[in-house]
């Protein structure tokens, strides 16, 4: 099971809307990052005012559509949605901009994929409300100015580090999704099984949440899966048993971490006795980008206590060689 949505088929696209919460108190967790969007939200409302501009960004399956969609519909506003490979050149965004009504938001996902050029058209509609627009063309060729109506431009990425500081810049406000813990992806998972109609139990919702990688996209897929064993072997209804079975047969990681963390923590291991080994290092042996190990894997390693950050490099801990079912070698970690 994958957290980017990059990777869903049409099904898990609808099945994910069919969960997906609408309402700011359907979301869990996230708690200092949801009460500060009903401030700003509530302060634009009063005003009159499009919100400023909102970045989400935060690994995959974290909420960041989600909550962009609640920010539309808290607001009372349309959504356009689109995403940053979509958009090929400048004409294609100008469309989209004047077609935005006062106040509505545009949602941008992958926005550190947008083209310079691109990024660079949107500045000025960010910033003034304006847009130049090619009219005719050969020797009569002119851009004219045309103002369109305030609208909120709501980005979501998942590698705030490619952005550009003027992009940056021109977002009012910017959050962070974090990981979620087991308690609420727990109340996530509850609340997604009453939407499937399904009965778990808190033993069984807990063991879901726990080997979840801390990610409701992943919690919701897993539920998902194991409500087929359910379904099959025990009269639908979702209790411990069940639950470890179904992830077992799937190969759900006991810690849920995914192929790729089980990967570095390996590589850090067997290749290179355990670190201090740089992220480069690491990145190329794995076959990733070190910035997308910096930004969508290692958070977790490191939140879950399975790496550590070290100024001469990354470290795996005993926690790390206990998952792998190995043990520490002497003197290999001084
Ligand atoms: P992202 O855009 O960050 O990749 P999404 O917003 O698409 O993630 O969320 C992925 C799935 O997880 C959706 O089906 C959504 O319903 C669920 N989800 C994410 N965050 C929450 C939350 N806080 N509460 C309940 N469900 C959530």
């Amino acid at each position: 099971l994958n957290a980017d949505a990059a990777e869903l088929n049409p099904r898990d696209r609808e099945f994910e809307n069919t969960i997906r919460p609408k309402e700011i108190d359907e979301f869990s967790g996230q708690p200092q990052l949801v009460e500060n969007l009903r401030i700003f939200i509530k302060a634009a409302k009063i005003r009159g005012e499009a919100l400023d501009h909102v970045l989400f960004h935060g690994p995959p399956g974290l909420g960041k559509t989600t909550l962009s969609r609640i920010v539309a519909n808290e607001l009372g506003v349309n959504i356009k949605e689109t995403s940053g490979p979509v958009i090929e050149k400048p004409g294609d965004l100008a469309g989209l901009l004047t077609s935005l009504e006062q106040g509505d938001v545009l949602f941008i996902d992958e926005i550190h994929r947008l083209s310079t050029v691109v990024e660079e058209y949107l500045y000025a509609a960010m910033e003034d409300f304006r847009i130049d627009i090619m009219i005719d063309s050969g020797p009569n060729a002119r851009s004219v100015q045309l103002s369109i109506h305030p609208f909120t431009l709501v980005g979501a990425t998942t590698r705030s580090g490619l952005l550009t500081a003027p992009l940056l810049s021109r977002f009012g406000i910017k959050s962070r999704l974090e990981y979620y813990n087991a308690d609420t992806l727990m109340k996530i998972i509850k609340r997604s099984a009453q939407i499937l109609q399904t009965k778990i139990d808190d033993q069984a919702a807990a063991e879901i949440a726990r080997r979840s990688r801390g990610t409701p996209r992943i919690a919701n897929g897993l539920l998902r899966r194991v409500r087929d064993f359910a379904q099959v072997l025990n009269d639908g209804q979702i209790d411990l048993g069940i639950t470890r079975h179904a992830l077992n047969a799937l190969n759900v990681d006991e810690d849920g971490l995914d192929d790729m963390d089980n990967r570095i923590l390996a590589t850090i291991i067997e290749k290179f006795k355990g670190g201090p080994v740089g992220i480069t290092t690491i990145a190329t042996a794995v076959g990733e980008e070190p910035g997308t190990l910096e930004e969508v894997y290692e958070p977790f390693l490191i939140q879950e206590g399975f790496i550590q950050r070290t100024p001469r490099g990354r470290e795996a801990t005993e926690k790390a060689y206990a998952h792998l079912g190995k043990s520490p070698q002497k003197g290999a970690n001084s």
